[in-house]
């Protein structure tokens, strides 16, 4: 049988409970900066886009194939902010038209206009070699058929091996759902994560 609730169990309850929320919270502001989550097109460095983001979820209702999700309380400082899981369900890019959704109606330039889809930097696919078909003798292209500039963020060597562009590669995620591997041999690493982890290379 469960103690009775008194008042300096219920003062130890609310203060455990409180611990655990801002610890959370406070490893969502070490982490803050360092853009653990995939953002919409547009967006720009996580500390800018943390800063210009009102959290009103207009770009989350918008996008015509739900590629967007609010970030939760686990996120941290992130809570209340849009992104994207494309093992889940990929940004499709309105589809290929001009017009991005989600940066038309973002009130407060959080997400901000790009001239053409490929300037946007959502982040870059990570290929493992280890499971990807096309390095282990099977012929496979599916990630290819996906990819909205096929010949240039996934390019094939003359021994059928995919590897990705960076510079190219604008980091939707399309190529995920198309992988034939379980698990798939593509994730994306989010445009800030990646500055990371060259820093961390360079110290
Ligand atoms: S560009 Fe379109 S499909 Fe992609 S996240 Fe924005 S609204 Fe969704
Ligand atoms: S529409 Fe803009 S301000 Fe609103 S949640 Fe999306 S990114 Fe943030
Ligand atoms: S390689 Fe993948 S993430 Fe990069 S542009 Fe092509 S489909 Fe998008």
């Amino acid at each position: 049988m469960s103690a009775p609730l008194t008042r300096r169990t219920f003062g130890l309850a609310a203060a455990t409970l409180a611990g655990a929320v801002s610890a959370r919270w406070l490893v969502g502001n070490i982490h803050s900066g360092e853009a653990r989550l995939l953002r919409p097109p547009g967006a720009k460095s996580e500390t800018e886009f943390l800063s210009s983001c009102i959290r009103c979820g207009q770009c989350v209702e918008a996008c015509p194939p739900q590629a967007l999700l609010l970030a939760t309380l686990a996120e941290g400082l992130s809570l209340g902010t849009p992104y994207s899981r494309p093992e889940i369900q990929p940004c499709d890019l309105c589809r290929g038209h001009d017009t991005l959704e989600c940066i038309r109606v973002c009130p407060t330039g959080a997400l901000s206009p790009v001239e053409k889809h490929q300037d946007i930097d959502m982040g870059e696919a990570v290929l493992d070699t280890e499971i990807c078909f096309a390095w282990n003798g099977v012929t496979c292209r599916s990630c290819w058929h996906a990819c909205p500039f096929p010949n240039q963020a996934i390019v094939f060597d003359e021994l059928a091996r995919a590897t990705i562009d960076e510079e190219s590669c604008i980091g939707c995620g399309l190529c995920i759902p198309a992988c034939l591997t379980d698990p798939k041999s593509l994730t994306i690493r989010p445009k800030g994560a990646t500055t990371l982890a060259a820093q961390a290379k360079e110290d």
